[in-house]
């Protein structure tokens, strides 16, 4: 996806992530889930126990951690090129998604004192169930949850029309995650009610909106099933190209 932008010549700057410990996982999840998956002894979101994807882990959340910190301190917005979070609960994940990196992400800048509160604007097509597992859990009152799922295209109009509101309601978050799912598109095989256009100007709003209320942005890319995959990389590319002509002068 990273190499797609920058042959689009699409104006970002890489950094490189850092990952993300142990202990800071298991603000979000059971250290013995934690610990069972990081060494390959429980099964991962994928329903296996690959060491491949044990050791990408650390780094997936530690992208989303290390954009999230980006975007708080340029006061504008990053992106961490990840998917795989919000089905993953206090102790257990599945759907590709093992350890929830916008939950690490947000206690880990909880516990620095980096953010008061937190918004979660999930556009995923599917509910993120796993976040709001570890919200309940905790019983964390400080982050703004919102997700949901769309049966089909006559939902668009009224998704569309609220967004602007749904963004506003995040008025006082030090940060908005915001997950720009590709799987909300109406010809995704797991789900979707918008049109490639519907889903540009879905992006547009939330970036416009937060800009203009003056919250930060973290955003990534969660689902996205089409093939051929080219079909998924240009709802994403259009995504960074929402980002970029909001944000870059
Ligand atoms: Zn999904």
């Amino acid at each position: 996806m990273v190499a797609d932008w920058i042959e689009q010549g699409l104006p970002i700057r890489v950094v490189e992530p850092e990952p993300v410990s142990r202990e800071q996982i298991a603000l979000a999840h059971e250290r013995s889930y934690v610990d069972g998956v990081l060494d390959c002894v429980l099964p991962n979101g994928f329903r296996g126990r690959q060491k491949d994807v044990a050791d990408s882990l650390p780094w997936t959340s530690g992208s989303y951690l290390s954009a999230a910190r980006c975007a708080l301190n340029n006061g504008l917005v990053a992106c961490s090129p990840t998917s795989g979070f919000h089905h993953a609960g206090p102790e257990s994940g599945y759907g590709y998604c093992t350890f929830n990196g916008l939950m690490v992400a947000a206690l880990a800048l909880k516990a620095e004192a980096k953010v008061s509160r937190i918004g979660i604007l999930d556009c995923d097509e599917h509910y993120g169930d796993g976040t709001a597992g570890i919200i309940d859990k905790l019983g964390i009152d400080w982050i703004r949850h919102v997700s949901e799922e769309y049966e089909d295209a006559s939902a668009a109009k009224r998704f569309l029309d609220t967004l602007p509101a749904v963004v506003r309601g995040c008025v006082g978050c030090d940060l908005l995650m915001y997950q720009a799912g590709a799987d909300q598109h109406i010809d995704d095989p797991l789900g979707g009610f918008l049109t490639t256009a519907e889903l540009a100007e879905r992006d547009r709003i939330v970036f416009s909106v937060a800009k203009e209320i003056g919250i930060p942005v973290v955003w990534n890319l969660a689902g996205g099933y089409q093939q051929p995959l080219a079909r998924v990389l240009e709802i994403h590319r259009n995504t960074m190209a929402a980002c970029v002509l909001v944000f870059v002068n």
